[in-house]
């Protein structure tokens, strides 16, 4: 056996130095060259085998995905679980968003449930470029955090405005259209104080409204990218979403009970993100539901993890992954054994900053390396902010209350600033204490 491989090895090296047509290669080119032809246990050992790494360079093989650091390819999805928990708060995990970017720049967040935002700012991707939210349902753990997103972003450098998909309502008032309307008069102070002091750019709010009740309807449809909206089971008026682009598909469930629609419409995605609850006795004890509160919720509002199994089996995705349930070393055992029960396939149970490679080959699976310390990525265009001091007089009472002296020690922080920066900044509020009439 060993005689014949090395004759193998000896004529394959021979065929190489053929086909090179530089007569020999260097040893290392050989080795590299038989190891790959052959594919031999013996080859496939020595690919595995030993090796020294420098102890200056960068070690050069990673599992984990340092965000901003790997160029996407141009036929490449990357979706990145931003919150996959629970209405619950950890800091573990965040409830539900995906942040979804394609190959050819575009990128996309399905919904924002709380405590997702600073997900989605510890990976270092400017703002502008994050405008675009489609929200399934309009409960706080998958839109919590969009009215956050939305006000702040001015201040985290975003100057584009914001683009909303959202379902219809089962009352007018429910829909995604009053419910931005509401947002804007919720926060109407908010709005009007860091209005008056950021570029108004930021600001701007489209909403697309639509029919929750629509089966397969496209909703978005520009370079390249379609979004369709299948009807969700979840108090109704939820919906989910199945992202199409390049050949590749991704579909998101939001929250429901497994549907008819999904079984048809999602059917062989390359990425299907499905919710999946644990056992109603382990809601029990974590949460305190009464069982009745427990099953109810577990099984018929949401999707029980057997159930998850039934709809994958028919999905029959690339990956399938399941979120919304707090991912720990017990509820994990116990959603994958749930789940085993109807379902063989590629699974994944998500847990905030997994982060999926879709390409046509196949789905990598990897976890992000957040960035705790981030500040927002850079301004993309100038900024025109308003002028903040006239849209913000001085009032008598603000007069009143300002403590003098504490007002004088500010006062020289905006001097030694000009000194130091060339510039022309009045002190709009404490200035008034050194005025005359004080
Ligand atoms: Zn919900
Ligand atoms: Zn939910």
């Amino acid at each position: 056996m060993r005689t014949f491989l090395y004759a193998l090895l000896v004529l394959l090296i021979a065929v190489g130095a053929f086909m090179t047509g530089k007569g020999y290669l260097n040893p290392g080119d050989v080795a590299k060259s038989t190891i790959s032809t052959l594919h031999s246990s013996e080859a496939i050992a020595e690919q595995q085998g030993p090796k020294k790494w420098s102890s200056t360079k960068p070690y050069p093989k990673h599992d984990v995905y340092y965000p901003g650091t790997e160029e996407l390819g141009a036929d490449e999805m990357r979706v990145i679980a931003c919150g996959t928990g629970m209405p619950q708060p950890r800091l573990k995990q965040a409830a539900a968003c995906y942040l979804v970017e394609l190959g050819n720049g575009e990128k996309f967040i399905f919904d924002m449930g709380e405590g997702s935002y600073e997900r989605i700012m510890a990976l270092g991707i400017p703002l502008d470029q994050l405008n675009k939210v489609f929200l399934g349902h309009l409960h706080l753990d998958h839109a919590g955090d969009f009215p956050a997103f939305y006000f702040t972003g001015p201040v985290n450098n975003r100057l584009t405005p914001v683009r909303l998909w959202g379902p219809s309502g089962v009352k007018p008032e429910w829909g995604t259209e009053a419910w931005a309307d509401f947002m804007v008069k919720m926060w109407a102070w908010e709005a009007a104080t860091r209005g008056a002091a950021v570029d108004p750019r930021g600001l701007q709010l489209e909403v697309n409204e639509f029919d929750w009740k629509a089966v397969n309807k496209v909703i978005y449809d520009e370079n390249g990218v379609k979004v369709r909206t299948l009807p969700a089971i979840h108090g109704e008026q939820s919906v989910s979403f199945v992202l199409e682009w390049n050949g590749l598909r991704f579909a998101f469930s939001s929250d429901t009970l497994p549907t008819r629609w999904w079984a048809e419409h999602a059917k062989g995605v390359d990425l299907a993100i499905h919710e999946c609850f644990i056992p109603p006795e382990m809601m029990m004890a974590r949460y305190g539901f009464t069982p009745g509160e427990a099953v109810f919720v577990g099984t018929q509002g949401h999707t029980a993890a057997q159930a998850f199994g039934k709809i994958m089996e028919q999905t029959k995705p690339v990956k399938a992954v399941c979120y919304h349930f707090q991912n720990d070393f017990d509820t994990a055992l116990a959603v994958h054994s749930a789940i085993r029960e109807t379902y063989s396939g590629p699974l994944d149970l998500a847990t905030d900053f997994m982060t999926w490679n879709v390409t046509k080959d196949g789905v990598r699976t990897r976890m992000a390396v957040p960035n705790h310390d981030a500040y927002p990525a850079p301004i993309q265009m100038v900024k025109q902010p308003p002028d903040s001091a006239a849209e913000f007089p001085f009032s008598a009472f603000d007069r009143e209350s300002i403590d003098v002296p504490a007002a004088r020690v500010t006062n020289q922080v905006i001097k030694k600033f000009n000194e130091e920066n060339g510039t022309n900044v009045f002190p709009a509020y404490t200035g008034m204490v050194d005025k005359p009439e004080n």
